[in-house]
């Protein structure tokens, strides 16, 4: 059975007429990353917050079609409770900080704090985040004193905290250098290890290609495309709907057309040349 799962799904903010999300269905499997591309505005931010049960409830509008979370409907859940199942953590590392805590390690513990996670349970998952996360340097500073990749950081490490089973990451690194960007990558790679759904939505599709098992593509709020990462990403038809292919895909295509397999990664097109020496 799938873990999250979108039936029909349309949606229109309120005061429009013309819905942003168009006939949505996607089942997601457990344990599985999924990265999501599309131009701007094809309505993956939104996707994102129907998800999570931001829309309805906070957005109104109207919303038809059923969202179900390991089978039952998220409109049955209270939002507080849905966070701790579904986590979300969106591009701007700035306005996710609490500003209410001095230290990151208390950051970390707000939302455990909130949902009363017992004391001597929390200091142990603090620590063990700190590690997870590379924050030892950092655990007593200000969160408000971190870098735009360090905060992104710590804003991560307090939705992990709450143990979710799925994680809605909405373009995490859209603000990060490259070093910052393979940290988060690095930890959606520790977090699929540990058994976490993953739902990214990124435009490094350089990096989905590393990181994803299938790629989901949004057009006009629509669900154009989804599949396999290797079936979508060597797929010129992504370009068409607004995303990208990796470089080196692109490149391949150009030089060789769409004949026999195309690879996604230099180290693929490497042994594939090689191999046809
Ligand atoms: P993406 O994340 O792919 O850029 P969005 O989900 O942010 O797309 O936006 C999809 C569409 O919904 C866009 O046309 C956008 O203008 C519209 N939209 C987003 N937020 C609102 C809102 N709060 N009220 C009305 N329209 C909105």
């Amino acid at each position: 059975m799938s873990i999250l799962s979108l039936k029909n799904i349309q949606y229109t903010y309120p005061l429009e007429t013309e819905p942003v999300i168009k006939n949505v269905s996607l089942d997601l499997e457990a344990g599985k990353v999924y990265g999501v591309i599309g131009g701007n505005e094809s309505g993956k931010t939104t996707l994102c917050n129907i998800m999570r049960g931001f829309i309805p409830e906070l957005y109104k509008g109207t919303l038809s079609g059923d969202v179900l979370f390991n089978g039952k409907s998220i409109s049955e859940y209270n939002i507080g409770e849905l966070a701790a199942h579904i986590g979300y953590s969106f591009q701007n590392p700035f306005t996710q900080i609490s500003g209410v805590k001095e230290t990151v390690s208390e950051e970390i513990a707000y939302g455990m704090e909130n949902l009363g996670v017992p004391r001597e349970k929390m200091i142990q998952r603090v620590d063990e985040l700190i590690q997870l996360f590379q924050l030892d340097d950092l655990k007593d500073k200000n969160p408000f004193e971190l870098s735009g990749g360090q905060k992104q950081r710590v804003a991560l490490a307090s939705i992990v905290a709450l143990d979710p089973e799925i994680i809605i990451l909405d373009e995490p690194t859209s603000q990060l250098d490259p070093k910052s960007t393979e940290d988060i990558f690095k930890i959606v790679k520790h977090l699929k290890k540990a058994g976490k759904t993953i739902f990214l939505v990124e435009h490094k599709v350089d990096l989905l290609a590393e990181y994803c098992d299938e790629i989901l593509v949004m057009s006009a709020g629509e669900l154009v495309m989804k599949g396999k990462t290797t079936e979508i990403l060597t797929d010129e038809k992504v370009v068409q709907y607004g995303g990208q292919l990796p470089q080196v895909t692109l490149y391949f295509l150009q030089a060789f057309g769409n004949q026999g397999k195309v690879p996604l990664t230099v180290a693929e097109a490497f042994s594939l040349l090689k191999g046809s020496e």
